[in-house]
């Protein structure tokens, strides 16, 4: 793992995986590092990731962070202050591929940019834009979750009530998260059927 002294400049750092796999964990994990180093640390969420309440950024296990909301990628830039250093963002997945060149360019810019969410739809395809970015990263840590069926490693999930219709909206960046009915379960591949 790379230490502060060593990051002379910016870097992309991914954490990647599928729901319950501790991506947020492990993102406030070094957003807690930094604060303890007194770095400038900027937290974003999107506008629409309902789940942890406004002003945080939430675990499945209750860590949480203070965070800032956007409605877009765009958005991020304008948020970044002078004392910034580090920019955490988590659930990804929700801002599109528009948040590869807004990351990249502040990565490019001397920052050390942390980027989590979603690298599996719950129908098991690849989700933008973590592809793109675990590509562009200097760094990718790849998490699994544990299969609720057998307690092996878990590299997908599966909503368990998916209808047809939500089975052909499962790359919509939105996909997966907003809504409350929805249930989810962490699965290993043979697991991921059934
Ligand atoms: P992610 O951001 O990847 O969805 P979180 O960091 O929010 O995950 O939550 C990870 C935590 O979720 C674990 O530490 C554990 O307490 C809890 N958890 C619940 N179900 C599972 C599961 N099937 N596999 C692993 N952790 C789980
Ligand atoms: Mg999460």
């Amino acid at each position: 793992m790379a230490t502060w002294d060593d990051r002379t400049g910016g870097r992309l750092e991914v954490i990647a995986g599928p729901m319950f796999a501790g991506k947020t964990e492990e993102l406030v994990r070094r957003v807690h590092r930094a604060q303890v180093a007194r770095r400038g640390v900027l937290v974003v969420a999107h506008e629409l990731d309902t789940r942890s309440g406004p002003g945080r950024v939430a675990s499945h296990s209750g860590l949480e962070v203070a965070s800032r909301s956007v409605e877009s990628a765009a958005r991020i830039p304008a948020l970044v202050g002078d004392d910034t250093e580090l920019v955490a963002v988590d659930e990804a997945q929700f801002f599109g591929v528009d948040l590869v060149p807004v990351v990249t360019g502040l990565a490019d810019a001397g920052l050390v940019v942390v980027v989590a969410g979603l690298s599996v739809t719950f129908d098991g395809r690849a989700f933008a834009p973590l592809p793109e970015l675990m590509a562009l990263a200097e760094q990718v840590t790849k998490l699994t979750a544990v299969c609720a069926v057998c307690g092996r490693d878990a590299a997908f999930h599966v909503r368990l009530d998916a209808a047809p219709a939500d089975v052909d909206d499962a790359l919509a960046p939105t996909s997966g998260h907003v809504g409350g009915s929805e249930s989810y379960e962490a699965r290993c591949r043979q697991h991921r059927a059934g």
